[in-house]
């Protein structure tokens, strides 16, 4: 049996949603008969078009499913979330459509979350069709790709710094590739860690396994997303709330993640990131000030970085290449990327562990590069003198170093070495100052996180 050749459907949902309808989750119950072993659902709706926020003028239906143990918030009961990027899925006892859950099929009122993320001039109808025990055979998962041979070794960073990527997704999302995949191509790309951020849903962790034994250590985590804006989490193996787009609900869930342990993080506060519609929303521990390739409109997740930190909001600036596709040619300009464009580099005392990498995320430990090979940025306090800082640079050659403070800069110099250092004397009263460094034409290639007055 295959899902083309389903017989009619045990229950049919149906319903239509208005423009005011947009954004807002509604939950469709349906009665689960007892003693199931599968279900299988698929669903439709008119005048479909992609989820990319580029795009406008139609529909675009985001689904999820609850079990018989309810829709509370942090509810066991949640089997998965697949946006608006699986138009069937299935769930059996022993096996799940990525990113949905195995598991008991209990009898009782199970909920089919819909979430009209966009509404288009002429409503949106839907459909919803459900198959109960149609005995589905779990898909074959895909085997690793093939590796680079012999990949160039990456320029050394120093001692106790670890290179990484902190935002992916998969078949557990709107990826086209299965975790061990993603982990491979890691390890290729040179990486020591990986963040794992799949869209609402944490069933990719298991898949991936914890890394390490030669493979880049996986840093488990979850891409919250709501209609006002994402954020991750690492350090996390629950979801969260994401279905309550207000900012009073959106900062109370982050902070809870923030309490649990996670790291915390704005996702791409940038046009078309999507952006991040909760200007007055604290709480999170950093903003991912570089999303993929610098051009993309990082300036302005940087200056919303920028600007928080001039308000005197102390929270530290990371990278994640949001890398979606390792396989497909025919992908959105937006989301060519590659794991490691761009890297985040985190300093870790001792042991690389989970842990150590969290604590240096939420520290600020931390600088990004365009990539894996650099170049390498290090601002630190001069130990020998009060109110100096110095800076390395490697891999830098023709690069112009900045210092920044308080949105203004306070020194720049050009790099003419790639094994480049400096020590610079800070005027008096700055709150911090961070460095930058940027190629002729104002790409930025690498950047800090600030070190404070405190500190200096
Ligand atoms: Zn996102």
């Amino acid at each position: 049996m295959t899902a083309a050749e389903l017989g009619a459907p045990d229950r049919v949902l149906r319903g239509r949603f208005q423009k005011d309808h947009e954004r807002r989750y509604v939950h469709v119950p349906f009665e689960v008969p007892t003693g199931l072993r599968q279900v299988h659902l698929r669903y439709w709706y008119s005048d479909q078009i992609d989820s990319d926020p580029l795009i406008s003028g139609g529909n675009t239906l985001d689904i999820g499913l609850f079990d018989e143990r309810g829709i509370a918030e942090g509810s066991p009961g949640f089997r998965g979330w697949s946006g608006s990027n699986k138009m069937e899925f299935t769930i059996d006892e022993s096996w799940a459509t990525p990113p949905y859950r195995k598991g008991k099929i209990g009898r009782g009122t199970w909920h089919v979350l819909l979430g009209p993320y966009k509404v288009g001039p002429r409503g949106c109808d839907w459909k919803v069709e459900i198959w109960f025990d149609p005995g589905l055979q779990s898909p074959v998962q895909g085997g690793a790709i093939a590796r680079r041979v012999n990949p160039d070794p990456l320029p050394e960073g120093r001692s106790g710094w670890l290179r990484g990527d902190l935002h992916c997704h998969t078949l557990y999302s709107d990826g086209d590739s299965w975790p061990p995949e993603m982990l491979m191509t890691a390890a290729e790309a040179g990486l020591d860690f990986l963040g794992t951020t799949d869209h609402n849903n944490v069933a990719h962790q298991l898949a991936y396994g914890p890394g390490g034994d030669g493979l880049p250590i996986v840093v488990p985590g979850v891409e919250v997303t709501t209609y006002g804006g994402h954020w991750n989490a690492w350090g996390t193996d629950r979801w969260w709330e994401f279905r309550e787009p207000e900012a009073e609900a959106v900062e109370r869930t982050m902070r809870a993640a923030a309490e649990s342990g996670a790291v915390v993080s704005v996702c791409h506060p940038k046009p078309f990131g999507p952006p991040w519609e909760y200007a007055d929303v604290s709480g999170f521990h950093a903003v991912e000030v570089w999303n993929g390739p610098w051009p993309q409109l990082n300036g302005a997740s940087l200056a919303y970085w920028e600007e928080l930190l001039r308000g005197g909001t102390r929270c530290a600036a990371l990278g994640g290449s949001d890398t979606h596709y390792l396989k497909s040619g025919d992908v959105p300009l937006r989301h060519q990327d590659a794991l490691g464009t761009p890297t985040t580099w985190v300093h870790v005392d001792g042991r690389p562990t989970v842990t150590a990498i969290l604590a240096a995320l939420r520290e600020g430990r931390s600088f990004v590069s365009a990539s894996p090979r650099g170049p390498q940025l290090y601002l630190e306090p001069d130990r020998g003198r009060a109110g100096r800082v110095s800076v390395e640079a490697r891999d830098g050659a023709g690069s112009t170093l900045t210092l920044f403070s308080d949105s203004r800069s306070i020194a720049a110099t050009s790099v003419d070495d790639a094994a480049w250092a400096r020590a610079f004397d800070l005027p008096a009263g700055l709150e911090y100052v961070r460095a930058e460094l940027a190629s002729a034409t104002g790409e930025i290639l690498a950047l800090t996180n600030p070190v404070w007055a405190e500190q200096l």
